[in-house]
């Protein structure tokens, strides 16, 4: 199996697109990630996967914690910061919930303590117990066949 076109593939999974955030003795980092989803409603559970090159993996271990940021449709900047697709250092201005550095105006926060960690290949999951969220109102920022994408039309079907 190619392993281009088996990237490919997987990527007509459309998904939202989050920023990971945890702190390590002061110092935030963020990476933008898309393998992200809710696992469990009793005990609130969700999962990021992080390739075991990233930086962010030996910071999530050191913090015991992290946050997951799901970006709104204006944020693209964002998820190329923290995926390291701009040009020079950014600042970046974040906020607290829970004591968790967080981006503001993202459209989801929720914050959690690592539950469990699991090595999958190349990657490493991270399951967390969510200790708070807060949602804000409007639409997600998408990412499908490589592209950051919008929605472009309201959804009439409900479930
Ligand atoms: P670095 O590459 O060092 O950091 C990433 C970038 O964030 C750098 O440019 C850094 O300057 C900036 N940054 C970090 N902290 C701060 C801060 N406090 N203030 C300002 N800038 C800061 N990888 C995965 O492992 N799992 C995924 O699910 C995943 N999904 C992705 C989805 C999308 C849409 C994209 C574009 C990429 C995805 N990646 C994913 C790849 C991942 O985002 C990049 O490989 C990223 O560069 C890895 O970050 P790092 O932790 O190694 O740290």
């Amino acid at each position: 199996m190619d392993f281009r076109k088996f990237r490919q593939a997987m990527g007509t999974f459309a998904t939202g697109v989050t920023v990971i955030t945890t702190e390590v003795t002061g110092k935030v980092h963020g990476m933008t990630a898309n393998a992200f989803m809710s696992v469990s409603l009793d005990p609130k559970l969700v999962l990021v996967s992080i390739d075991k090159n990233a930086q962010m993996l030996d910071k999530i271990q050191e913090a015991g914690k992290y946050a997951v940021n799901v970006l709104a449709n204006d944020q693209q900047e964002y998820a190329m910061i923290f995926a390291g697709q701009t040009k020079g250092d950014k600042k970046v201005t974040f906020g607290r919930l829970n004591d968790h550095p967080v981006l503001k105006e993202a459209l989801l926060k929720v914050t959690c303590d690592v539950d469990a960690i699991h090595e999958a290949g190349d990657h490493i999951l991270f399951v967390g117990a969510v200790t708070d969220f807060t949602m804000e109102n409007g639409e997600p920022l998408l990412f499908y066949g490589g592209k950051y994408r919008t929605l472009n039309r309201a959804e009439n079907l409900s479930v």
